[in-house]
């Protein structure tokens, strides 16, 4: 008994081990039909045990006759799945179903003496077992697991002790427990010798289809048609580039090992900035960066899409790169539209407004000085009268192209209104932006300017000058340096003039002497009020 117990929980034991394997449906089904046989031959061999529990003939005989069906169908089910459906198909089954259903009740209830019938019984499980057997044949011609092997043995053990007990069950030594058994050890070997097979299967799939997808994927890589990077993740060391950014980045392949991205990615602030970002949010999406060609060292834009990765086992980051150039063209022609005078393509006032305040609070950041030039045509009025309108414009075009040829690309020209400019000099103090403003003035002075008849013009300008030494407030200084300006005009004009209070506070006084109210100094003796363009300043917001 205890025997029968351990051989039971060795059977269902490997049962568990195939469960939910569809490849072993086919094994399970055996297994189940195997019990019941196991079943069959106990009922039969146990001195009518049924008529014992108060079944009458006929249901005896029923039961029997359906647990050979009922294991029959089982066993050809299994040879069935066993072979991939090849042996039988469903109809087939059906077929023998309801063939061997029919018989059983034929049998057991119409005619229980009918020979032809009870010789069926054994036949239906020889010729089951049989199909059984010759299934696993051919798995162990084709599969070569020795797995398959056992598994035919253990049916051919089961197939002896059937076919023997099918006829002459009344014997029972033939019951003896070992025998009984024995098909269910070579059957549960044969179960762990196939799971070992099906997890090499499964293990040299899994590398077959890491191999595929790693050679996909650097395919993909490869043809991508944006440059792609995969760094490591600790040092930013190149791993892999495709073919785009070898060419964009100036990299051959085989270079790749020897460089970090730190030499592509070549603004410090940018490159912080960008690993920031895939740091905190294990991700960047288009973010602009500078980069630049190994080869010739020359910075561009480009936006750069990261994301971490695992690459061959090691922490890495993806990069991708995508062209920015026509998108920050645009960007720098919509800016332009909105912040360039039409006429002279200097900044206009609105520019100015804008961004000098940013300008200041590096400058006040940085502990640097900075200064304000007002630059004002002399007579501008007249000029336009002699030689017309046109040549006026052309003139202001002159004059903003002479100042920004002279300044800095960090100093500021901007259009301030009709023929004023006004300009903001990075990074310096009163003294040099004097002098600044003194070429300035020469080099206009000295520009000939031709009109329509080809006839040289010159015209002059009056500067005002302040720069951040006393006040870095640019709304003060604007002041300040409009009424520089207007020093320059009262001096003379065609001069460069500081911001100078003792002097200004004189010829306001001569002002207020005169009488005049509203009349800059300058101009009493002209026929135009001198509006400043200062005048709605402080409302503006900086
Ligand atoms: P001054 O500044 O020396 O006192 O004399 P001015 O004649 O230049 O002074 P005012 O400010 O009175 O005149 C400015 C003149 O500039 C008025 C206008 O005819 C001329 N002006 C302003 N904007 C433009 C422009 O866009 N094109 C042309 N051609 N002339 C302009
Ligand atoms: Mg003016
Ligand atoms: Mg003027």
């Amino acid at each position: 008994m205890l025997f029968s117990i351990l051989s039971l929980f060795i059977g269902i034991s490997s049962v568990f081990l195939v469960r939910g394997s569809k490849d072993f449906r086919g094994l399970l089904l055996f297994q189940l039909g195997g019990l019941m046989m196991i079943l069959l031959t106990y009922i039969t061999t146990q001195d009518h045990i049924l008529y014992k529990i108060g079944l009458n003939d006929n249901f005896v005989r029923f039961v029997l006759t359906l647990l050979s069906a009922l294991i029959s169908i089982l066993w050809i089910n299994s040879a069935t799945e066993l072979y991939n459906h090849r042996l039988a198909n469903r109809e087939a089954l059906t077929i023998y179903t309801t063939l061997a259903a029919t018989l059983c009740v034929y049998y057991s209830f119409i005619d229980y003496n009918s020979e032809f019938a009870l010789s069926l019984r054994p036949m239906f499980l020889i010729l089951s077992i049989s199909l059984l057997f010759l299934s696993g044949l051919v798995c162990l011609y084709r599969q070569t697991n020795i797995g398959y092997f056992l598994l035919c043995l253990s049916l051919f053990m089961l197939m002896s002790k059937i076919s023997v007990s099918a006829f002459f069950y009344q014997y029972n030594w033939l019951n003896l427990n070992i025998f009984n058994w024995l098909w269910i050890y070579i059957f549960a070997v044969a179960v762990i010798f196939m799971r070992f097979g099906m997890y090499h299967d499964d293990l040299k799939h899994s590398w077959n289809t890491i191999d595929k997808l790693n050679l996909q994927i650097s395919n993909m890589i490869n043809t991508s048609p944006f440059p792609i990077i995969i760094t490591r993740a600790d040092d930013n060391k190149l791993l892999t580039i495709n073919n785009k950014a070898s060419a964009l980045f100036g990299l051959t392949h085989k270079d790749v090992a020897y460089h970090n991205l730190n030499e592509i990615l070549v603004d410090e602030h940018n490159r912080r900035k960008f690993f920031e970002n895939l740091l905190l949010h294990g991700g960047v999406d288009d973010y602009e960066v500078m980069v630049c060609n190994l080869l010739n060292a020359s910075p561009f834009w480009m936006s750069a899409s990261a994301k971490n990765m695992e690459y061959n086992n090691i922490e890495a980051n993806y990069i991708t790169f995508q062209d920015i150039a026509l998108r920050k063209e645009q960007e720098n022609n919509l800016q332009n539209q909105a912040h360039k005078d039409p006429l002279t393509m200097a900044w206009n006032r609105q520019y100015f407004e804008k961004f000098v305040p940013e300008r200041i609070k590096e400058c006040i950041h940085n502990a640097q000085n900075f200064s304000l030039l007002l630059i004002d045509a002399d007579k501008f009025k007249k000029i336009n009268d002699k030689y017309g309108h046109k040549f006026g414009d052309r003139v202001l075009i002159e004059v903003a192209k002479i100042c920004q040829k002279s300044l800095r690309d960090d100093d500021i020209v901007a259009r301030f209104g009709g023929e004023e400019f006004i300009i903001f000099l990075n990074d310096a103090e009163q003294r040099s932006a004097m002098r600044v403003a003194e070429r300035l003035r020469q080099s206009i002075e000295n520009n000939v300017f031709k009109d329509d008849d080809d006839e040289a013009v010159k015209i002059t300008v009056s500067i005002g000058v302040v720069s951040s030494e006393k006040t870095n407030s640019l709304e003060v200084l604007l002041r300040q340096v409009d009424d520089a300006m207007y020093l320059a005009k009262h001096n003379g004009r065609n001069q460069v003039a500081a911001y100078d209070e003792q002097q200004l506070r004189s010829v306001q006084n001569k002002k207020s002497k005169s009488g005049k109210r509203n009349i800059h100094p300058v101009f009493q003796n002209e026929e135009s009020e001198e509006i400043s363009l200062l005048d709605s300043y402080g409302s503006q917001p900086l």
